[in-house]
């Protein structure tokens, strides 16, 4: 397709990836540093054109755009800076063994070599840039693989960043699955993926072929479960602004809500109102309200709320004008297990809520699923809570808001069974491009210690 890698043009790439990789020009921690420092300056000085670009993709609202991803790639690029030095110097470590330590023995951080990041569209900016940060502090070059699915961005990085970072290092390739897929030929070093699981399930097939070591961090569905002791009005406007996000196109946005029965009521009124609050004019008349990102994502979303056996109590309606893709929040109640709001992740701005008479019931209801990202917790119980945390599995937990495990910088992200395995953000990303060199060097001098090990053996030399 126009503007797509020529496929002819992928091996040329990687091995001109290969051959800078060769030379040792980007393990130079100060080096590292600067391209650092020259990705933030790219983010800062190109953010108005990506929100232009982001906006044509996703009708993203600029200030959420600004918010979620120009601030953190600025902010996270500079403390990668920062701190590349202290992550890349070797540990020393103390043997137990008096004869041992004069080996000088360390672990070595070294770059894997030349990686693969594949990213996908809905949050374009840090889903390429999280990881690529990562490579860089590593060491590593990297060929970025964004989405086709967000065309104008996907075409502003291919084009504009190598005026920032060296493009011998680091290279964009653009495309779809012909042009991934002759990528995916390659032995990489180490391969990156976001993106859905059932792409996760090929791209680690593909890196089998090679035993190369991949992060895949996937989708879910992450449950939100509000208990009877929490603070509804204050719940339902966070459960709420997690869903109408990006129109709920985010990995980690609330799937659906398992609430006590006794609340719900008065969690659904507050929903409303919340609603009401966001949307004075309606989603479709407000600019901080985004939509669906292709035709293809509107008819999966319809056909799951065509099939869904609940009762619509708000939203529902799409946009008039069939360009626009936009879905209304929508709330749905009276979902039972077995509808299809309840089998695939959403990826949308659908809310169902299930009823449940108990704690015991929602923990059981999440147990018998595949292991969310995210588990979200909304109650004032600190029993309950430590329940919630200590009878399920997820990559984190969230309580009382959505998205702030994510805000903490410090915090590794990532899935846990079906949602993906590794961890990234700054260091828990540069863990992913380094491996692990243990390291000894013995003194000539401490010969005398070893006759024992050497043939021909006596029974005094093995005597303990
Ligand atoms: P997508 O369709 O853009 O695909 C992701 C990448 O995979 C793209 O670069 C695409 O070109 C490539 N790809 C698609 N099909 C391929 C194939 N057959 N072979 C090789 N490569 C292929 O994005 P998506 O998968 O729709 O993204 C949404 C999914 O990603 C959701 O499930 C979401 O939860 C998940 N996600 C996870 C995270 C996370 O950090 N865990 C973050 C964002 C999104």
């Amino acid at each position: 397709m126009a503007g797509y890698t020529p496929i002819c043009e992928i091996p040329k790439i990687y091995h001109g990836l290969k051959e800078t990789f060769g030379t040792g020009l980007t393990k130079p921690v100060s080096w590292r540093r600067c391209q650092l420092l020259q990705l933030a300056r790219f983010v800062k000085e190109n953010a108005d054109a990506m929100a232009d670009a982001v906006a044509l993709d996703l009708g993203k609202p600029k200030q959420e755009f600004m918010m979620t991803e120009v601030s953190a790639s600025i902010e996270r690029s500079l403390i990668a800076a920062d701190q590349v030095a202290e992550w890349a110097k070797p540990e020393a470590v103390t043997p137990a063994k008096e004869w041992q330590k004069g080996w000088n023995p360390r672990i070595e951080k070294h770059p894997k070599g030349v990686v693969l990041i594949i990213a996908p569209w809905n949050y374009p900016m840090v889903l390429n840039l999280q990881p690529l940060i990562g490579a860089i502090s590593a060491g590593c070059c990297a060929l970025l693989k964004p989405s086709e699915i967000a065309p104008h961005f996907s075409s502003f990085l291919a084009h504009n960043l190598g005026n920032y970072l060296d493009p011998n290092a680091y290279r964009v390739a653009l495309g779809g699955v012909p042009e991934t897929t002759r990528i995916l030929e390659f032995k990489w070093d180490h391969i990156f993926y976001t993106g859905n699981s059932r792409v996760g399930r090929i791209i680690a097939s593909a890196a089998a072929k090679h035993l190369t070591p991949t992060t895949l961090e996937l989708g879910s569905k992450s449950p939100v479960i509000v208990d009877s002791t929490a603070d509804i009005q204050l719940s339902a406007r966070r459960i709420l602004w997690g869903k109408v996000t990006n129109a709920g196109q985010i990995c980690v946005a609330p799937d659906y809500i398992l609430a006590e029965r006794s609340i719900l009521p008065a969690l659904l009124d507050a929903l409303k109102e919340e609603y009401r609050s966001f949307y004075p004019e309606g989603p479709f008349k407000s600019s901080s309200y985004g939509r669906i990102v292709s035709d293809a994502h509107v008819e999966r979303l319809k056909g799951v709320l065509g099939r869904t056996n609940g009762q619509i109590v708000l939203g529902g309606k799409w946009s008039e004008d069939q360009g626009k893709r936009g879905l209304e929040p929508t709330f749905v109640v009276d979902v039972k297990p077995g509808d299809s709001l309840l089998e695939e992740e959403l990826f949308g701005p659908i809310l169902p809520i299930v009823a449940v008479e108990s704690l015991d019931e929602a923990i059981g209801y999440v147990n018998a699923r595949n292991h969310p990202l995210v588990v979200y917790i909304f109650s004032s119980d600190e029993g309950n809570k430590r329940k919630i945390i200590d009878n399920t599995v997820s990559g984190s937990v969230a309580v009382n808001d959505v998205f702030f495990q994510l805000a903490v910088n410090e915090l590794p992200f990532g899935g846990v069974g079906e949602s993906g395995y590794g961890r990234q953000v700054l260091k828990y990303s540069f863990d992913n491009f380094v491996y692990l060199r243990s390291i000894t060097d013995t003194p000539y001098a401490d010969e005398p210690n070893f006759q024992a090990r050497y043939p021909p053996y006596t029974k005094e030399s093995y005597d303990l």
